[in-house]
């Protein structure tokens, strides 16, 4: 009976914004650009763009309401593109917007048997949902928060991540810059500390006093037993936490250093469902989890958060590279949360990116504004549409 308007189109655009210095700082000794675009990190041989790419998702309902979703397109984005013009978008086409859990677990399945639950393929999903969630509240005149099972903050405190700077004296600068404004929680990254780990987390502690929280993303690079073993150097400068010590599929290295270090361990920024998490919980492995919204969607976000929850776990959601809009679906979901004391705060990415979106969603003084208005309170900025790549190379 209901004339509540159906899902009527669904598009998706690759965007491509240049940046001066590559994420994680400038290149190293042996890096390089190469004419896709793309450099390899040496300190922990992981590929990643040189400019800011996203994918972007528009759902229009059929009284011409606009939802907007976004996903994790770094690498290969006309991947994840094909997957939802191809496959998703035609499958949805006449669903209720309000079915937005239904909607995203009848895509979960379309692939599932062939084996397809992580990777392109969930990442693709995942923005379908978040545009789905923003045209269910657009429809309805409410925030997203709302729909979730309630507001609990209106302001989510950020730690600053990442000091993209080329030596530890001009990082431990950028900190105290940071930390005049406001901002009393750091993470710097492994990858790039080609002065020393240990002596990066000494200097900043040394800099920035004992009041500050520190924190040290690992990027998967040590065996077990290396990383207990640095964690243990790391441990007087006291640590808030430790990211990804161990190889991604290392389920028994994560449980393992997760028991001998005596610095809580945060995990999971590159897992995306429920079926990624559980087993890692189930070895109680971690005491922070870090789910990101550009590979989860809303839909799974929300319940890897509730499930961790259930288990003493704590939620610090990882914050990738896009424009805003899948930011914005992450603070809106971090705000319906019990269990999530801040977000990470990708400032290189998200000051700069703010002017691709309309929105209210501001972080400043230690602290991340949910944007305000129906839906996720967030649309793509006209100017955005400068940086369209086209699909199928560019
Ligand atoms: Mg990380």
């Amino acid at each position: 009976m209901s004339s509540f308007p159906r899902i009527r189109s669904v598009e998706s655009f690759i965007i491509s914004i240049p940046r001066d210095t590559p994420y994680l700082g400038p290149l190293g000794p042996g890096e390089s650009v190469n004419a896709r675009g793309y450099l390899i990190r040496q300190g922990n041989r992981a590929i990643y763009p040189s400019t800011d790419m996203s994918v972007l998702i528009r759902i229009t309902a059929e009284d011409g309401t606009v939802g907007w979703g976004e996903t994790y397109g770094i690498i290969a984005p006309d991947a994840v593109t094909s997957i939802i013009d191809d496959v998703l978008g035609p499958v949805i086409l006449g669903r209720d917007p309000r079915d937005a859990m239904v909607i995203q677990e009848d895509l979960y399945d379309l692939m599932r048997v062939r084996g397809f639950f992580g990777g392109f393929y969930v990442d693709a999903i995942a923005g379908v949902d978040i545009a789905v969630w923003d045209l269910f509240g657009r429809l309805l005149g409410q925030p997203v928060v709302k729909l979730l099972g309630g507001q609990r903050m209106a302001r989510i405190p950020a730690y600053v991540s990442g000091l993209p700077r080329a030596t530890l004296e001009q990082r431990v600068a950028l900190a105290r810059e940071l930390q005049a404004r406001g901002f009393d929680a750091f993470k710097y990254a492994a990858a790039v500390s080609q002065e020393g780990i240990v002596r990066e987390m000494r200097q900043l502690r040394e800099a920035l006093g004992p009041d500050v929280r520190l924190m040290v993303d690992l990027h998967w690079k040590f065996t077990a037993q290396e990383a207990i073993q640095l964690v243990d150097q790391l441990a007087p400068y006291q640590p808030y936490f430790v990211e990804a010590p161990c190889q991604p599929e290392d389920i028994e290295g994560q449980a393992q250093v997760g028991a001998a270090i005596k610095v809580p361990l945060a995990l999971g920024e590159e897992w995306r469902t429920v079926y990624e998490v559980r087993p890692r919980l189930e070895r109680r492995s971690m005491s922070i989890l870090q789910p990101e919204m550009g590979h989860t969607g809303i839909s799974q976000f929300m319940q890897i958060a509730r499930m961790a929850n259930a288990f003493h776990v704590k939620v610090i959601p990882h914050a990738s590279i896009g424009i805003g809009i899948y930011q914005a679906a992450s603070l809106h979901a971090a705000a319906a949360l019990p269990n999530c004391p801040m977000h990470e705060y990708q400032h290189s990415v998200f000051d700069r990116n703010l002017r691709f979106v309309q929105t209210t969603m501001r972080c400043e003084g230690g602290h991340f504004m949910l944007p305000e208005g129906p839906g996720l309170g967030t649309v793509p900025h006209d100017d955005v549409w400068q940086y369209l790549r086209p699909k199928g190379g560019g």
